[in-house]
Parts: structure tokens; sequence; C-alpha cells
């Protein structure tokens, strides 16, 4: 019922030649393994300073390929320096917009209110929001793995309209870039307790249709253990994303 989602956050990583060639090579890739795009949808998140070519490219060669930002303002327009609008986003063809990743947590004081009223801006404008969400090392020792998540969800929920599609991103922090991933067990775990605060927030039939990605150092070797699990609907994907051939593998997991 759930199209599994494999995305591909890249961080701050490729200039919009680097993301030309990239996403072109994967496309490419993806053709060559005969890829059923309404199986196993597959999205990219360049910088901002790519989405104009890759969109170009995209649309250009008919690649099936979605795309997405890795962050949106919570304004729609005016005195707002430095910040990208969602109707922006929707203008340039973006399917989504990453909001509340851990790294814009942390490096920018991000709060679940402010993440919210992100999500929220995304949704205005028909952009669905992929919203992150995960216990750092410290919180998982103190309160278990889902604890924080489940209340961060809950905190971006409440800002968010009655309908609308959103993606959830289930990503501990412990797990981003280090190469430990979550066992595909606890991921299971955390993500269906995120999809019970689904149902009871949006409504069960809501949280019946809504995906949850996993991620967190997610490789070729280990996704077909996190798809098998019943509340993980596919992965974000960071460093193994900027490989055409390791993420084009990913999205192969079945
Ligand atoms: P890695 O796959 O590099 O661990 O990054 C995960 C992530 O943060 C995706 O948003």
């Amino acid at each position: 019922d759930r199209i599994p989602l494999i995305a591909g956050n890249w961080k701050l990583n490729q200039d919009h030649l680097q993301a030309i060639a990239l996403v072109q090579k994967l496309a490419w890739t993806l053709q060559d393994g005969k890829h059923d795009h309404s199986q196993v949808e597959v999205a990219v998140f360049p910088p901002f300073t790519d989405l104009r070519s890759v969109q170009t490219l995209i649309s250009a060669e008919r690649f099936e390929l979605r795309f997405g930002a890795q962050d949106v303002s919570q304004h729609d327009s005016g005195a707002h320096t430095g910040e990208v609008s969602a109707a922006m986003l929707a203008k340039l063809e973006c399917s989504y917009a990453i909001v509340g990743h851990s790294e814009r947590r942390q490096d920018h004081g991000e709060t679940d209110a402010l993440i919210g009223k992100k999500a929220a801006a995304a949704m205005r404008h028909g952009v669905t929001p992929v919203i992150c969400v995960g216990e750092t090392a410290e919180d998982l020792e103190q309160h278990g793995a889902s604890a924080v998540p489940v209340q961060q969800l809950r905190d971006v929920l409440a800002e968010l309209p009655e309908a609308g599609e959103i993606v959830v991103a289930y990503e501990p922090v412990w797990a981003i870039g280090s190469g430990q991933a979550a066992t595909s067990e606890q991921a299971q775990q955390v993500c269906q307790a995120l999809r019970r605060v689904l149902a009871e927030v949006r409504g069960d039939e809501a949280a019946a249709a809504t995906r949850i990605l996993y991620g967190g150092s997610v490789k070729s070797g280990n996704i077909a253990g996190f798809m098998r699990e019943a509340d993980i609907d596919g992965a974000l994907v960071g460093g193994a994303s900027l490989d055409a051939a390791e993420f084009a593998a990913i999205a192969r997991f079945r």
C-alpha cells in the first residue's frame, strides 16, 4: 500500500555541475537495472544551488527521479534574508523538503515548533515535508530509543494542518555518519511508536498511509533488513547517496 521511498540527502556536497553528473549517472544506472519507479520511489536532495540544474536535467530527459530541498523557510516571502520559500521550491517542481534534520537542530538550534512551521509552509504549497526526528546517544542512554523521537514528532505535528501528505524520517543521531546503523529491530520499534503517534494525532487512515523512513548509516548491505520491517517504508541515505552505483543498489533492495 505504501510505496517505498529511497531518499538521498546529499548534505553540503556536490556543486551544480557535479550534481548534473551524479543525477545522470544515477538515472542511467536505475534504467540499466530496469528500475520500476512505480514500485520504489527514488528521490535526491541536493543543495539549493543545484536544484534548478537538477530540475532542468530531469525534465529534459524525462527521468522519473523525484527531488527535493534539504530545508525550507517557515515564511512565504518578505524580509527574511537567506531564506528559500516553499513557493519557490514548488515552482521548481520539488516534490519534497526535508525539515528538522538533526544537523540543522544542532548547528542552527532549530526547535520542534520551528520545524513544524517549516513543514506547514511546505504543505501550504504542495511540497511534502520529510520530517526528521531522532535521539542522541545521550537521549538513548537516559530515556531509551523512542521517548525523544516520539515527543519531537508530537510537537512538530501540533503545527500542521489536519490533512495532507507528510513523510517521517527516524534518524538516530548516533547512527548518522558513524557507520554504526541501528539494528532493524531497534529501528522498527521506534518507527512503530511513531506510527502510533501519527494514528493518535492524524487518525488511523493517515497513519496507515504515511511513509516512515529509517536513516543512519544505511548501505546496500543493510537496507534489506530494514525494508523487511512492518513500519519501515524506506530510507533517508546520507553518505551512500553520493555514489550512484551504491545508491542504486540501495534502491534495488528487494
Ligand atoms: P548517513 O547515511 O551518512 O549516516 O547519513 C544519514 C542522514 O543523516 C541522512 O539524512
